[in-house]
């Protein structure tokens, strides 16, 4: 349901939880594939899925805590000397050490964080 926020980058939020002044948010990215870093070949096959931690940042009076649901793909091509790789981040990963962006995800999920949508933060 759009609100006038697009989704960050292709990801998707999967649940917030939060605990005192923490919010953690849970994101999977929506791409069905991953691309093998090796062969640039693209899989749909799910080897496994993995947690990874990104960051930690401050947004609107809360810490809030990065977690991506990552996954593992098998790559099928005969001649790449990869059989198994991690799908890769490259959008988020500056996209997570700007917490202007985070700030937007924030506000993106501020009912769900049970608030009003976060305060503009200062700098970036
Ligand atoms: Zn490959």
């Amino acid at each position: 349901m759009p609100s006038g926020v697009a989704d960050p980058v292709g990801f998707a939020a999967e649940s917030v939880e939060t605990e005192g002044d923490t919010a953690t948010i849970r994101v999977r990215a929506v791409a069905g594939r991953g691309i093998c870093p090796n062969c640039g070949r693209a899989s749909f096959r799910v080897h496994s899925r993995y947690h990874r931690r990104l960051a930690d940042l401050p947004a609107g009076g809360r810490m809030v805590r990065l977690v991506v649901l990552a996954r593992r793909f098998y790559c099928h091509e005969a001649r790449c000397s990869r059989r198994i790789f991690a799908e890769r981040f490259r959008e988020l990963a500056p996209w997570a050490r700007r917490t202007a962006r985070l700030d937007t995800i924030v506000q993106h999920l501020g009912l769900a964080l049970g608030g009003r949508p976060a305060a503009v933060l200062p700098g970036g």
